[in-house]
């Protein structure tokens, strides 16, 4: 080999290989976060719970799953508040959607200067179109005041009314699936393939051959879990019967479903058919707190989520 084809190789050689006193670092792989910042259902406040709400956090992107009152507070207790991206809207039941207006007017309050795209069921268009009419002073009074970008233009709404494909970004895939909700025109499921695993979100449904098949394969599957003594309505209602999943006894198969948390027994059978997925349960309705007698438990604490993954 002569001496400038050695040194030519050599050059090659170096090139490929990690030099001495120079560190190489991998770009390191994107992991998401899950976090549940509510898990209380139903209408009205919990001194301890907050409302239904998750947020998944690729990198430094939050795609926010349901708007309960208060997710921002509970967002800003997580420390994601500033990741907002994306926003999923499962149905129109005021305990998921109350503070969708509201979040996206905070975060535009606080320095939102880019997009954000939020998918729901309709009249998903035609609410954030009122929610910016109503604010209209607010809005106004920050663009002059403030400095801040006009926030309609930074806001896109989008329609969902199917199954299928949703979004799809260089972090996530977002699917979504129609399931059952009593008196819900549209309720929705979304699944989340995120470059480290799959993530499922019910909202709240009933036991569904589609609910089953969008989870089948994921790794976390959050669903809605129902108290039913707690349950509105008499006895023998809706919410209490058919349909709805029932506090029925553990499944004696616990191989193929793995309980994070429950604090009660739910039905576990419609999720058997998806084994290898972790179930959370969310969204559960509490029945009262027992009263310590003779003396005051300590002041309820705010929290975000007892649930991090
Ligand atoms: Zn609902």
């Amino acid at each position: 080999m002569k001496r400038r084809d050695f040194i030519a190789v050599g050059g090659l050689l170096l090139g490929s290989l990690p030099q001495a006193g120079r560190r190489v670092f991998a770009a390191p792989p994107l992991t998401s976060r899950l976090i549940l910042l509510g898990t209380a259902g139903g209408p009205t406040p919990k001194k301890t719970r907050a409302y239904p709400g998750q947020i998944i956090v690729v990198g430094d992107r939050g795609y926010v799953i349901d708007c309960g009152n208060g997710i921002a507070r509970q967002m800003a207790l997580a420390g994601v508040f500033e990741s907002l991206r994306h926003i999923f809207i499962t149905h129109h039941h005021s305990d998921h959607n109350a503070d969708l207006g509201n979040l996206i007017l905070l975060e535009w309050g606080t320095n939102l200067k880019t997009p954000i795209d939020a998918w729901g069921p309709p009249p998903l268009s035609r609410m954030m179109r009122l929610f910016f009419e109503m604010n209209a002073e607010d809005l106004d009074v920050r663009v002059k005041d403030e400095g801040r970008p006009p926030l309609p233009p930074l806001v896109h709404a989008h329609e969902i009314d199917r199954g299928g494909a949703v979004m799809k970004d260089d972090r996530v895939t977002v699917t979504c699936a129609v399931v059952p909700h009593p008196m819900i025109p549209l309720a929705l499921a979304y699944r989340f393939d995120c470059p480290d695993r799959s993530i499922v979100i019910s909202g709240d449904t009933h036991q569904s051959d589609r609910m089953v098949a969008l989870a089948r394969g994921a790794d976390v599957l959050v669903h809605e879990a129902l108290y039913v003594p707690k349950a509105p309505g008499e006895p023998g209602s809706a919410l209490r019967t058919s349909g709805w999943r029932r506090p029925d006894p553990i499944s004696p198969d616990k191989s193929s479903w793995r309980t994070i948390y429950s604090k009660f027994r739910y039905n576990p059978g419609a999720w058997s058919q998806c084994p290898g997925v972790i179930s959370w349960p969310a969204c559960v309705r509490l029945p009262p707190q027992p009263r310590r007698s003779g003396r005051r438990g300590p002041p309820a604490r705010p929290r975000y989520s007892r649930f991090r993954s």
